[in-house]
């Protein structure tokens, strides 16, 4: 009877152990997995929009060298030298095409990428100053195109200023699928 109680707990702690170890392994495994997805993710993302921007009734023209994101290849090899850190860029000056390489990437990242390159004012769509910023996606007006997510081959015309009458003849210059595909098709930048 002792003896018999002796071995049942001596199977229970081992059973216990064993059920940790099994329950730590595949917790290290669920933390391992989810690490690698975090890191893999950036790389992961890589899709393409048109966008046209129109300030005080003139389309603006992004297609020059300081707009573009010159990532250069490893000699020999499609490989790029170094990893981009935007989140959003442009390439080979193509002016109205941006890449996003980025999860969770919104038109504001766009408008701060030209920013940051002096394409567009500090105050561009910022409502303090009162000028009424008009956003269409795919030929439909959207509530805020500044928070609006960058969809693959989405074709966006914003309009900065009165909107004017004539604006559907804006948008009926809008960037097109076409376009965009041509514009991804370009491998200059290894393939980025
Ligand atoms: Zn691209």
């Amino acid at each position: 009877m002792y003896e018999n109680s002796m071995e049942k707990s001596l199977w229970q702690e081992v059973m216990a152990t064993a059920g940790v170890l099994i329950l730590a392994i595949v917790v290290g495994m669920f933390v391992m997995n989810r690490q690698k997805a975090t890191v893999m993710e950036p790389l992961e993302v890589h899709h393409h929009a048109g966008f046209q921007i129109y300030e005080n009734n003139v389309l603006e023209d992004f297609s020059r060298l300081e707009y573009m994101e010159n990532a250069p290849c490893k000699p020999g090899t499609t490989e790029p030298e170094e990893h981009t850190d935007e989140t959003v860029d442009m390439h080979n000056g193509v002016g109205d095409v941006v890449h996003v390489h980025h999860a969770d990437m919104t038109w504001r990242n766009v408008i701060e990428y030209l920013q940051e390159r002096g394409g567009l004012s500090a105050h561009f769509g910022d409502p303090r100053f009162g000028v009424p910023l008009t956003g269409f996606v795919n030929n439909e007006e959207v509530a805020d195109i500044l928070s609006y997510p960058i969809k693959s081959y989405d074709s966006v015309v914003m309009v900065y200023g009165n909107l004017g009458a004539d604006y559907m003849s804006k948008l009926k210059k809008a960037v097109t699928v076409g376009h965009i595909q041509e514009a991804e098709a370009q491998k200059e930048n290894c393939g980025l």
